[in-house]
């Protein structure tokens, strides 16, 4: 059942979800389609989490916040933990452009033509291309985690800043990465892309949330938005349920889809962890947040095909801490040609959202006016950028808007707005945390294994795994 925001609680359940991300909401699907009574309770007064979407002018414009591509592996996760209906609506980007100073390609961003262009382009060697990609192949989740991004390029590319731009940019727009993060998330997360190109959902962020809503609810899962859970309540060191509007609602089990640092230190409270697990959770790093600005065309205009989705840059070189800049150059534009994105609303208009990566304490410490002044330059410069592709885009906008890390903040509840939850050492607290306090399990973006759409939702279903085994040990 969808209850209502003023609705009282008054049942107990065998797992309370709190945050309805791709994490959570997939935990609950298999939880609530395997028996357990279910309750899925979101601070927001919608489902998604970031795979959110926003409409301005009176639904004339929707603009989609993370659809912006994720590997074929969604297809087989949202067949096997939703339904064949949203599997079957995921199609492939056929056209990724990258433009900048040091080169200028096109791709549909498989291995295949990825090492054609390295071949060709760049002028590597085929020994050296099957190489990297066989090393790559390789590399398991639990090889060792020292090599970093920076020594593994050295050892396959040294000196070619180009071919570690093409290799890495679109990984550090998606997530954050640098050359500094341990190669292994690098290399399984790139692997999984380059498997077979880039994907998307077909309909829109707000269709595949509403599919979603409905599979909830038609595998009896409770749900409640606007229900920001202030509490995780514990009985002798067991967890017990949640506290919510002031009352408390009882579980067996609780899994928490908020940031986990957040979950430790705020829901649950050091004081019932060991110092050690304190100490760890503390010193996890959180990633990098995002700005975003949101482009809608006036009533029938059209633009040129400039591709789905365009990495471009004026900065000279590859160096990902520029990319985290205020006065950023590189941007990320993702094109929504109606027609490929909405079909089932031939009137959508196009919609095309800008994204760049950027630290929250840059916004964070400015005033409010410099804020605004801020936001309209980011606007500014965005519009300059896409002026490259398409001159005329100034007379066809109906509609701009801009979200920064303090926007993301506020929606998602997410310290510091950041976008792909922690750095990778949030993984080994997170895994952790029903064995430091039973019956309490999280899941949501830790570590760039762990995030993006299909990491959340994979992670998700190996937490509902884990929740089952213990309710089962429970005898419930
Ligand atoms: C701008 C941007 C672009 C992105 N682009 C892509 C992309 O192209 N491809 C891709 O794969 N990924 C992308 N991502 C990342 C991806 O969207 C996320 O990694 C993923 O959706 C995170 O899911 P999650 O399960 O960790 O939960 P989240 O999406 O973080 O959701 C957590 C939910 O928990 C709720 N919550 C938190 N605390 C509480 C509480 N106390 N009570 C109740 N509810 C609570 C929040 O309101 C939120 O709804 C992007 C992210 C951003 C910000």
């Amino acid at each position: 059942m969808l209850y209502k925001v003023r609705d009282e609680i008054s049942k107990n359940y065998d797992v309370i979800i709190i945050g309805s991300g791709l994490a959570g909401m997939t935990a609950a699907n298999i939880l609530g389609r395997n028996g357990h009574a279910v309750l899925l309770l979101e601070s927001h007064n919608k489902l998604g989490g970031f795979a959110t979407w926003f409409f301005r002018d009176e639904r004339n414009h929707v603009f989609d916040v993370s659809l912006h591509g994720f590997p074929v592996g969604m297809i087989k996760t949202c067949r096997k933990y939703w339904s064949r209906e949203i599997a079957d609506s995921i199609v492939q980007l056929k056209d990724v452009r990258f433009v900048n100073p040091q080169f200028s390609v096109q791709t549909d961003f498989t291995k295949e033509h990825y090492t054609q262009v390295l071949v060709e382009t760049f002028g590597l060697s085929r020994d050296t291309v099957d190489g990297f990609f066989k090393y790559l192949g390789e590399m398991n989740f639990y090889d060792d985690a020292r090599l970093t991004n920076r020594e593994l390029f050295d050892r396959f590319f040294p000196g070619r800043n180009d071919v570690v731009r093409f290799l890495m940019e679109p990984i550090t727009y998606a997530n954050g990465s640098t050359l500094d993060d341990p190669a292994i998330t690098y290399g399984i997360v790139f692997s999984n892309f380059m498997s077979k190109g880039v994907y998307t959902f077909r309909g829109g962020t707000d269709v595949l949330i509403a599919k979603m809503k409905d599979e909830l609810l038609k595998n009896n899962v409770d749900i409640k938005l606007q229900a920001r859970v202030e509490k995780i309540v514990l009985k002798d060191g067991v967890t017990a349920g949640v506290a919510v509007g002031g009352r408390v609602v009882e579980a067996k089990t609780v899994l928490s889809n908020g940031n986990i640092k957040s979950t430790v230190l705020g829901l649950v409270g050091e004081e019932h962890f060991p110092a050690e697990y304190v100490e760890k959770t503390r010193s996890i790093r959180l990633n990098s947040s995002s700005c975003q600005v949101y482009m809608g065309l006036k009533e029938g205009a059209t633009i040129p095909y400039i591709g789905e989705l365009v990495f471009t840059s004026s900065y000279p070189t590859y160096e990902p801490a520029r990319l985290l800049d205020l006065k950023v150059s590189s941007r990320t534009f993702s094109v929504y040609y109606p027609h490929e994105t909405r079909p089932q609303s031939p009137e959508a208009r196009v919609a095309i959202v800008s994204s760049t990566n950027c630290h929250y304490d840059d916004w964070k410490n400015l005033s409010p006016e410099a804020y605004e002044a801020e936001k309209l330059q980011m606007i500014e410069d965005t519009l300059r950028g896409l002026e490259a592709f398409i001159p005329d885009i100034r007379d066809k906008l109906e509609v701009i808007d801009a979200a920064t890390p303090l926007t993301v903040e506020r929606y998602t509840l997410h310290p510091k707005g950041t976008s792909f939850g922690t750095k990778f050492e949030g993984l080994d607290v997170s895994m952790n945390l029903h064995k430091t306090i039973p019956g309490l399990f999280h899941a949501g973006s830790v570590g760039i294994i762990m995030s993006g759409w299909l990491g959340a939702a994979n992670y998700g279903a190996i937490q509902a795994n884990a929740i089952e085994s213990y309710l089962a040990g429970r005898g419930a």
